[in-house]
């Protein structure tokens, strides 16, 4: 399974029609900082796809990728983003909840965190509404390689605990860990 051509589409700040085609869709959420931008670019191959959505104005919006014309990326915001004001918060989380689950479009959310740091609050949150609306959930646990490995098995299984017995799927996206096995539970 590899990735053969990744474009960015377009910004998705509410109802679009590009979201109501028969194009499976695949969500990737996570705290600030998780690492999804360099999971994005690990994935698809190119160093600078995410990057769009670094840029101003960019990440205030979910950016759609065309992923070998059979699959959309979906690169939402990051949550718990310390930096942001209150209200600019509040508009990201409203953002992620509408298009999660008021969207009327069943994604499968790729759902990222640091294995370097224990889940947080807001990522155990995002979990369990996730389950309630019995969404198809993969776990990645990025940073992998930060972990010394002889540290790795203990801190594999307690994240797997932590997810509730959850797919979940060691990466490092310096490495490359993970790769192949994340495409193929995401694009088979
Ligand atoms: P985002 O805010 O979730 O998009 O996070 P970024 O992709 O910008 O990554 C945040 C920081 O973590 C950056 O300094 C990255 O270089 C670093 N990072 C991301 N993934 C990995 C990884 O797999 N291994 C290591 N060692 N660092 C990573």
């Amino acid at each position: 399974m590899e990735i053969t051509s990744a474009q960015f589409v377009q910004g998705i700040v509410g109802p679009s029609d590009i979201l109501h085609n028969d194009t499976p869709q695949i969500a990737f959420v996570g705290r600030s900082n998780a690492g999804k931008s360099s999971l994005l670019n690990s994935l698809t191959g190119k160093n600078k796809l995410a990057i769009t959505s670094k840029t101003p104005g960019r990440t205030k919006e979910i950016n759609l990728f065309n992923i070998n014309n059979t699959h959309y990326f979906l690169d939402l915001p990051g949550y718990g983003y310390a930096r942001a004001s209150g209200e600019t918060k509040q508009k990201l989380g409203e953002l992620i909840a509408w298009y999660l689950f008021e969207s009327n479009t069943d994604p499968t959310v790729v759902l990222l965190v640091d294995a370097v740091v224990r889940p947080t609050k807001d990522d155990l949150n995002m979990l369990q509404d996730l389950m309630d609306d019995k969404k198809r959930i993969v776990v990645v646990a990025n940073k992998i390689d930060k972990i010394k490995p002889s540290k790795l098995h203990k801190r594999l299984k307690e994240l797997t605990q932590e997810f509730n017995g959850f797919r979940l799927i060691p990466y490092s996206s310096l490495t490359g860990v993970g790769k192949d096995e994340l495409l193929v539970e995401l694009l088979q």
